[in-house]
């Protein structure tokens, strides 16, 4: 039998189907419960991806199974950004659940996920390697470790950003879950998985944004890398986005097109993200902020380095013009060889 927690929040079942009592997925497939879980995980899948979704009340139980067919179904199609779009949403809805429960199910759902914590007061203490882990995720500077109260090597939270913590935790168990083993479920559901592949098509049309006269191929390791973490729709933590908005502005490139850069980002707000990039390039604020040096970059763990030129470098873009004028160098004698011919 399911607990009540488990029930309302299906990512802690990681046994599923076996802890409904079906002996594997196969047993599941063939019940009679399958027809009702799969349109409840077409609910869940199309709310979550903003699709048009039909009103579907239904019994707590096939949201249960819909939650964990939802998540087969992203499984199957291994898919990156698809999977961490839906576990940022899904885990942002649970948070808003987390906000209103008291503390004795926030404590449950922690030791669930793994958590160790411990409730001091009206706190909750966090060990500080665990803290670290979670807490890279979120990008605002008031999560760094230097900002926080420790106690006895564990960090005190207020339980609001106890359960923002949580919901990092949540949003990884369903990435994991998504991860796991499983059969291939996504042939059973034709027309859904087209309309999830055109969201991701649409994602990769617009990573794809010209970017004018800024060369890709001379990026250095460190902006490629962010670059690449957004556009396969990973959690990029701020000081990542500060440095790759900072470094695509200095190119020249506008901020609109910083925008379409971003909005493959699995957490992408429009709003905050025009804010943010209309902050950093000094367009709405007094200040137009500089490229991280390298030692900054390395500081904040954001340079993978990884190419002899990086060792005669002490900026990213002192990386990019000699790139960019060594090809161009190596362009124009090719060209010149060419044009003289045999
Ligand atoms: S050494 Fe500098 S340019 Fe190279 S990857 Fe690190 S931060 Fe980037």
């Amino acid at each position: 039998m399911l607990s009540d927690t488990v029930r309302k929040y299906p990512f802690l079942d990681d046994a599923f189907p076996v802890s409904l009592g079906f002996r594997d997925w196969g047993d599941f497939l063939d019940s009679a419960d399958f027809p009702l879980a799969s349109a409840a995980a077409e609910w869940i899948l199309r709310r979550s991806f903003g699709l048009p979704a039909p009103p579907m009340p239904m019994e707590d139980r096939f949201l249960h199974e819909g939650f964990h067919v939802a998540v087969r179904i992203l499984g199957s199609l291994s898919d990156e950004f698809l999977i961490r779009r839906f576990s940022v949403r899904e885990s942002k809805k649970y948070s808003r659940m987390l906000e209103l429960e008291p503390y004795q199910v926030l404590l449950s759902v922690a030791e669930r996920l793994g958590l160790p914590v411990e409730r001091d007061g009206t706190g909750y203490l966090v060990p500080v390697p665990r803290y670290l882990m979670l807490s890279r995720y979120l990008q605002d500077p008031s999560w760094y470790l230097v900002n926080q109260e420790l106690r006895s090597g564990r960090v005190v939270l207020d339980r609001g950003r106890f359960v923002r913590l949580l919901e990092v935790s949540v949003m990884l168990r369903i990435e994991s879950l998504a991860r796991g083993e499983g059969p291939d479920i996504s042939g059973l559901f034709p027309d859904l998985v087209s309309e999830l592949m055109a969201i991701r098509e649409e994602a990769r049309r617009r990573f794809r944004t010209p970017m004018g006269r800024i060369d890709f191929d001379a990026f250095p390791p460190c902006m490629k890398s962010l670059l690449n973490d957004l556009r396969a729709g990973k959690n990029v933590p701020h000081s990542g986005r500060f440095a790759i908005v900072t470094f695509l502005h200095a190119l020249g490139m506008e901020n609109e097109q910083i925008l379409e850069l971003m909005r493959s980002a699995p957490d992408f707000n429009e709003r905050v993200a025009r804010y943010q990039i209309e902050h950093i390039t000094g367009k709405i604020s007094a200040k137009e902020y500089a490229v991280p040096k390298c030692a900054t970059m390395l500081a904040y763990g954001l340079c993978p380095k990884g190419d002899p030129l990086c060792d005669r470098v002490k900026h990213p873009l002192q990386y990019y013009r000699i790139k960019r004028s060594s090809a161009s160098g190596r362009g124009s004698r090719t060209s010149g060889r060419r044009s003289r011919g045999p």
